[in-house]
């Protein structure tokens, strides 16, 4: 091993790890961009949100969320349980906060698929730890072309998706990065750009210093 591969070795128990949020109107790919990082890269993990909306097919409890009923949701809520949470199409979502904060103290990296609801709270918690991508859609036909294709939402969850887009839309600029999902290879090459230039950020290698230290000697 080198000297600053014995470095970061040594201090990795320091480096916090960031959050790398994910968020677009609904059908714009921020599932499939997400899975695919999940894939390609063994340092970040997945923030497995709870929700009460109801399993799509082919959706595990545990996997994609985890599915509560109205009950144990605001019983997390009252117990504090939660980072953030939101109410979105008429369903609540919300982030556990236990195994974020256990990912970012180990030094691993956390995904976060949320709204902009959600990532307001989390800019609002612990800005240092964060950062956002906003993912929009070729156009506004495809994104109606990409719910459907996706084909596991009746055309009244599609319709009141669709009603939501403007909505969702209007908070781009709040974002810290924003990539256009044309061509699917395309955003996903951009994805990872993001989450490697966040890793180099200085306060996320905390080994830096004392190599720096030991190159001047
Ligand atoms: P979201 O999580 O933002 O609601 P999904 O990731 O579920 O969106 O994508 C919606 C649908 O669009 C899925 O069927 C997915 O396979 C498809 N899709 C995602 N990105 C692209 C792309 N760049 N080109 C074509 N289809 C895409
Ligand atoms: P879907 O029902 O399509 O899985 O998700 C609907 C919306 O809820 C998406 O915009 C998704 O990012 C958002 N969402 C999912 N989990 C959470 C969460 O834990 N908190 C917040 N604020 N939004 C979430």
């Amino acid at each position: 091993m080198n000297e600053a591969g014995k470095d970061k070795q040594a201090a990795s128990v320091t480096r916090r790890g960031l959050m790398l949020v994910l968020s677009s109107p609904s059908g714009a790919g921020k599932t499939t961009l997400s899975r695919r990082l999940l894939q390609d890269d063994r340092d970040i993990d997945l923030s497995i949100s709870v929700t009460t909306r109801k399993p799509r097919p082919g959706e595990i409890d545990g996997h994609d969320y985890r599915f509560v009923d109205a009950a144990k949701f605001a019983a997390m809520v009252k117990n504090d349980e939660l980072l953030e949470y939101a109410e979105v199409f008429g369903n609540r979502y919300g982030t556990p906060r236990e195994p974020v904060m256990a990912s970012l103290k180990t030094g691993r990296d956390i995904l976060f698929d949320i709204d902009w609801q959600g990532t307001q709270q989390l800019n609002e918690k612990a800005r240092e730890d964060v950062a956002s991508i906003f993912v929009l859609p070729p156009s506004i036909v495809e994104l109606e072309r990409r719910l459907r294709m996706r084909a596991q939402d009746d055309e009244d969850v599609i319709r009141k998706r669709m009603e939501k887009v403007g909505e969702e839309l209007s908070h781009w600029a709040e974002y810290d990065y924003v990539i256009l999902n044309d061509a699917l290879d395309r955003a996903f090459a951009q994805v990872r750009t993001v989450l490697t230039a966040e890793r180099l950020k200085r306060h996320r290698q905390p080994w830096i210093s004392s190599f720096v230290r030991g190159l001047n000697k």
